[in-house]
């Protein structure tokens, strides 16, 4: 292909890889859905050498995907043969954190672990955070507007971004590396980027805000007798207790199923939900909270890790990778008004078990976000795939109308489902959008809508 040698010749022999040199992993992100290789790798080093290579492939009507960490869920990286995939892993390295400002300006192919540990040495704290952290990059994280486990106290990727550098179709640079809070000056142009998996520009670099370290953060595990006492809990801690810094709950299945694969056991006896709350109160504050709690019932048992190796653990049975052995299993993420996730829960649950009566079904989540995942995992009857799995889990949500989405992105293996989060005018907008950022249907084509 010329448009491989030109490649070369613009950003060095070494810089693109084809072939037997492209790696098995370039054909999948974290889903596991992607099959094909890309036709080649490109690893730029620089934003000059990013908008080169976008350049000369849109001349030559050849489509491209932006690879991070490849830790994405949706599908959203996943080649589907022809398309020359630009890695970001050696655009790498942060630039500087300017204390004064709390900030921290950071290449796209950083992963998040670096920017979180460099903030922390230096005095700060960033607070994106996610089970992924070790490899997801922050390109990626602000592509997909990555959520985790801080939201509820510092909101979603998209509040972390004070200045973003994309890289246009046609090679164009869009530098908005703003460090203020406050910027009213015209269009926000870094949120078209931030959120948008790829599809209308490479993201090159970003101004990361910054925040004062939490300071010691106490971790409980809280077992509730239903999902109302759940939302109650949430609601009084929040009120009461303060500084909530995490608060996710596990359906019984799920804790069920995690605890015993990981011989962790911190109740006698199983509770239809367990939470995770976070508060960075002093352990004196968050006792009398407790006890409060369960003097009125709103919570039947509790342990208060009593070090950070007991927070782990609390933690690794919530981020569940026992579940992940399971055959065929789908991880959902879905998001709807949080008073409704315990009757969505029990509706879609009941639904997969009538279809497969066998099936595992269980439910987890960023409930104080309105979040909830569902594992799901099946063996299919003749005819049937994921997508038999999808009509149910999306049919029951759109009676509730919740998101489809709510941090892992379209991809490819929501696409088909975006009209039931978005209306046909939403729809329309996203497409006039993509039409006049890359008229040639450059950039990941075939992803999101
Ligand atoms: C164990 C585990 C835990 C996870 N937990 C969470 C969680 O709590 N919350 C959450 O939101 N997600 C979570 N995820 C999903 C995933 O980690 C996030 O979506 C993450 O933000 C993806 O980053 P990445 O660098 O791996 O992106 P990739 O998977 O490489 O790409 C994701 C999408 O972004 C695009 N992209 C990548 N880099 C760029 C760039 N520089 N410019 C433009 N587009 C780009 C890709 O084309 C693709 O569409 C988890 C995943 C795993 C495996």
């Amino acid at each position: 292909m010329m448009l491989i040698a030109d490649l070369r010749s613009a950003l060095g022999e070494g810089s693109v890889l084809t072939g037997v040199d492209i790696g098995a992993r370039h054909s999948s992100d974290m889903s596991g859905t992607g099959t094909t290789a890309p036709a080649a790798v490109i690893r730029p080093r620089t934003v000059e050498d990013v908008s080169t290579a976008l350049r000369l492939c849109n001349e030559a009507g050849v489509p491209v995907i932006a690879h991070g960490g490849l830790t994405g869920l949706a599908g959203g990286a996943n080649p589907s043969g022809n398309e020359i995939a630009i890695s970001l892993e050696l655009l790498r390295g942060i630039e500087e954190i300017d204390v004064a400002s709390a900030t921290m300006t950071v290449k796209a192919g950083t992963p998040l672990e670096e920017c979180q540990k460099a903030a922390a040495e230096a005095g700060l704290f960033l607070a994106l955070d996610l089970g992924s952290r070790g490899s997801a990059h922050i390109g990626g994280n602000l592509s997909t507007n990555a959520g985790g486990i801080r939201v509820i106290r510092y909101g979603m990727a998209r509040e972390q971004v004070l200045g973003l550098e994309a890289v246009l179709a046609d090679g164009t640079v869009i530098s908005s590396m703003n460090k203020m809070l406050k910027n009213n000056a015209g269009y926000d142009l870094k949120h078209l980027f931030i959120g948008s998996e790829g599809t209308l520009g490479v993201i090159t670099r970003a101004v990361l805000r910054l925040h004062p370290p939490p300071g010691e953060i106490t971790t409980v595990l809280c077992a509730v007798a239903s999902y109302d006492d759940v939302v109650t809990l949430l609601r009084r801690a929040q009120g009461e207790l303060g500084n909530i810094v995490a608060f996710e709950a596990m359906w019984r299945e799920y804790y069920d199923f995690n605890s015993r694969a990981l011989k962790l056991s911190f109740f006698a006896e199983p509770h239809p939900f367990c939470v995770i709350l976070e508060s960075t109160e002093g352990t004196s504050t968050i006792e009398a909270f407790l006890a409060a709690m369960m003097e009125n019932g709103l919570i039947q048992d509790a342990v208060l890790a009593q070090s950070q190796a007991q927070a782990r653990e609390i933690w690794s049975v919530r981020e569940g990778h026992p579940i992940e052995v399971l055959p065929n299993l789908l991880n959902f993420d879905v998001s709807l008004p949080i008073a409704k996730i315990g009757e969505y829960a029990t509706a879609c649950g009941k639904a997969l078990h009538a279809r497969w009566p066998s099936s595992h079904n269980s439910f987890y989540g960023h409930v104080g976000d309105s979040n909830v995942h569902i594992c799901v995992s099946v063996e299919y009857g003749p005819g049937e795939d994921m997508h038999s799995v999808d009509d149910i889990v999306y049919g029951v949500l759109k009676d509730y109308n919740g998101s489809i989405s709510a941090e892992h992105g379209i991809g490819t293996l929501k696409r088909p489902y975006l009209h039931l989060s978005r209306s046909a005018q939403e729809l329309a907008l996203m497409r006039s959008l993509k039409a006049a950022l890359d008229p040639k249907g450059t950039l990941n084509p075939g992803k999101v809508i």
